[in-house]
């Protein structure tokens, strides 16, 4: 089933931002628009919003996070991008288990499970996509949704030129 990507990432901005306005985090969609994925929209809107909590949950209060949209060939990118504490290179690679949760004292004041991950790259995996992480400690994380998917027939529409013109090559755009 065809779920639209801008319609997807509205629903999980919608359904993400009381949690966010109690630390005072602006949630922002940026990127390209008019993209399309395949799939079970719930289940994707879950996957997003699960990326969307921990990116709330573990950044400072008054920070942001971005979930940006992009392609590369089929592939639609949907990255949520969080000014938060990080991850230690170690604990990369398990935190997509189930139940691990990287520094317990950390994380215990957040009270999560460590299921989150573990449901997100369940439902990327079965929409035949997948999804990962890029993290510097004290900087923050991206953790990226990558989905078979279809780029908008006319790519003018994207409302972001300096992003698109990387991704076709150009180093830069004039107004
Ligand atoms: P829950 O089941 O409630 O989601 P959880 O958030 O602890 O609990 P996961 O979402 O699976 O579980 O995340 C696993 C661990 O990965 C977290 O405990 C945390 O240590 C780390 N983590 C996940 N997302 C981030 C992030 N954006 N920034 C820093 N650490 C993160
Ligand atoms: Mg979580």
């Amino acid at each position: 089933v065809p779920v639209d990507a801008d319609r997807l990432v509205a629903e999980v901005l919608d359904r993400t931002r009381t949690t966010a306005q109690a630390k005072q985090i602006s949630v922002v969609a940026e990127g390209e628009r008019g993209h399309t994925v395949y799939g079970n929209e719930t289940q994707l809107a879950t996957a997003l919003a699960n990326l969307v909590e921990n990116a709330v949950a573990y950044s400072p209060e008054r920070t942001i996070v971005t979930v940006r949209t992009g392609h590369r060939a089929e592939t639609v990118l949907l990255s949520v991008i969080d000014q938060g504490i990080g991850i230690e290179p170690r604990d990369l690679d398990r935190i997509f288990e189930r139940f691990y949760r990287a520094d317990k004292a950390r994380s215990r004041a957040t009270g999560g499970t460590g299921l989150g991950l573990a449901i997100v790259k369940h439902i990327a995996t079965n929409h035949g996509g997948r999804v990962d992480v890029a993290s510097t400690v004290g900087i923050g994380s991206t953790f990226t949704l990558r989905l078979p998917g279809r780029p908008p027939a006319d790519i003018a529409v994207e409302h972001n030129p300096g992003e698109i013109a990387e991704d076709i090559g150009q180093v830069e755009v004039q107004p």
